[in-house]
């Protein structure tokens, strides 16, 4: 079961209770016995091993929201570039799917349908498999 971050810092500080409980008992003198030192040293153990594996999911996960962040901002610079036009996008002379770039914000390139046409050309997404009809031929 994952444990959050929230948890991993009330984790740590149960072990750093711990460890004041011990060295107070250490300050005052108190006899602690061999069986109450294996017993703090290993709930101290537990509580670092949670901690450490809270520490590693959170970093996996923040290393995840990284990638997804930069591929974001990849994908907004590659959208500034478009420009409009017969009801798609266009960057570098190729279309580009307004459905999937609208909605998903994913930037897919049509593919030209090797179709004779007298006017115009069609253009087919591959992931809607959708065609658009352009007038100008490209
Ligand atoms: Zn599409």
């Amino acid at each position: 079961m994952p444990i959050d971050i929230a948890a991993g810092l009330a984790l740590s500080k149960n072990a750093l209770d711990i460890v004041m409980a011990v060295r107070k008992a250490i300050r005052e003198k108190k006899k602690l016995t061999d069986e109450e030192i294996r017993d703090y040293l290993e709930t101290l153990q537990d509580k670092l091993v949670d901690v450490k594996t809270a520490l590693m999911e959170a970093d996996e996960e923040n290393r995840s929201l990284k990638a997804q962040l930069a591929e974001a901002k990849r994908m907004v610079d590659f959208g500034a570039e478009f420009t409009t036009g017969e009801g798609l996008y266009w960057r570098e002379k190729y279309p580009y799917c307004p459905t999937c770039w609208d909605i998903d914000r994913k930037a897919v390139r049509l593919g030209k349908v090797p179709l004779d046409m007298d006017v115009g050309e069609i253009w087919q997404c591959p992931i809607h498999q959708v065609q658009h009809v352009t007038q100008q031929r490209h």
